[in-house]
């Protein structure tokens, strides 16, 4: 079904011209040119796969550049691999392009997909991941970029949502909230301001840095009881550990990590900024559980991720009878913070 032509480039020209460059080095992938992948994993580890779909409109503005595109749906893919601790080795790219409309032509496609994989390719290397395969269709409806990744981790030691225990300390990699600060920036359009600040938040909504390495390390040192992305916001993706491992969550408002930028804002608009730091997705950074006996171990691990700093924002308890919040926000004062904003649910 659907007509592959009316792209210009045939459906095997495009992928051979665009994608199977991004597929070199990787024998398994056979060139992008039979019916499937043939990849292997090494016997003491298990495979860990994630996919996730952006929808032009939904997951980013209306023509948004080929190469936002990609870091966004690249990194929030790395970004589960990376919360399962798993190493990444493939993925597998499917693409939904809009048929041609008469704003977007032939010419406007090809230089949208020379954008989207070049970016696409730039990410692949940073991470030593191929491109193994993939589906390219048109569509009536907005583009839509799905990619599966797949990784690899030790037999028994990846990290999961479900074990987070009373005592445990909560931590966080990076700052929350600037992707949202960022997107909030570029809804402005032509009255968005553009200095030093603003530009770095937007580079946060564009350019997420899945924190991989971080990832592998926790995994590694065995003793973190539950992790999660931070894709849907620190208030929704704490309650996701919450509920799967039935505790509750006191995360104190002043340890919560802001950068720079944010805290700019902060000064005259603290509602934004914590709306954005509560409740904005897309920061993907980590969000994990240990027990504080552990911790010591943690301390070591900061001095060998300098690309990333990490710190403590909270602690786990138990989960209350009266059905309140599962998570909690507390000031200085000891008083609760009103959590406007439970993050982001597509069905809602
Ligand atoms: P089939 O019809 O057997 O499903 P396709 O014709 O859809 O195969 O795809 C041919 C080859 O090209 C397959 O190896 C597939 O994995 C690869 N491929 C198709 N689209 C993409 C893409 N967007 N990115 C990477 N590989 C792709
Ligand atoms: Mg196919």
């Amino acid at each position: 079904m659907g007509d592959k032509k009316s792209l210009g480039l045939g459906e095997f020209d495009l992928i051979a011209k665009y994608f199977a460059p991004l597929s070199v080095g990787c024998e398994g992938a056979l060139s992008l040119l039979d019916d499937g992948a043939v990849l292997d994993i090494p016997e003491d580890e298990s495979l860990v796969v994630s996919t996730d779909c952006m929808t032009e409109g939904i997951h980013f503005l209306e023509g948004t550049a080929g190469k936002h595109v990609a870091t966004r749906v690249l990194g929030a893919n790395l970004s589960d691999l990376a919360a399962m601790g798993a190493t990444p080795r493939w993925i597998f790219l499917s693409l939904q392009l809009p048929k041609n409309t008469p704003k977007n032509t032939n010419e406007y496609w090809e230089d949208w997909l020379d954008d989207f994989s070049t970016a696409l390719g730039s990410g692949l290397d940073k991470f030593g991941v191929s491109l193994a395969g993939g589906d390219t269709v048109t569509t009536l409806g907005p583009l839509a970029v799905t990619i599966t990744a797949l990784g690899s981790v030790k037999k028994g030691s990846a990290l999961k949502r479900s074990g987070a225990e009373v005592g445990d300390e909560i931590w966080v990699s990076g700052t929350l909230g600037d992707a949202q600060l960022g997107l909030e920036i570029l809804q402005m359009g032509d009255d968005a301001p553009n200095d030093k600040n603003s530009n770095f938040l937007i580079t946060r909504h564009h350019t997420p840095e899945p924190r991989v390495e971080l990832g592998k390390m926790l995994a590694q040192i065995g003793v973190v009881n539950a992790c999660i992305d931070i894709s849907d916001g620190l208030v929704a993706d704490m309650s996701h550990i919450c509920e799967a491992s039935n505790v509750t969550a006191e995360i104190q408002l002043s340890n919560i990590p802001l950068s720079s930028a944010a805290k700019v804002l902060l000064d005259y608009d603290p509602t934004r900024v914590h709306k954005a730091a509560f409740g904005g997705g897309d920061d993907y950074e980590l969000l994990f559980c240990l027990s504080p006996e552990n911790s010591e171990q943690l301390n070591l691990l900061k001095s060998k991720t300098p690309f990333c700093k990490i710190g403590k924002i909270g602690t786990i308890s138990e989960k209350s009878q009266n059905k309140g919040h599962a998570v909690k926000i507390v000031d200085p004062k000891g008083e609760n913070v009103v959590v406007e904003s439970g993050g982001w649910d597509h069905l809602k």
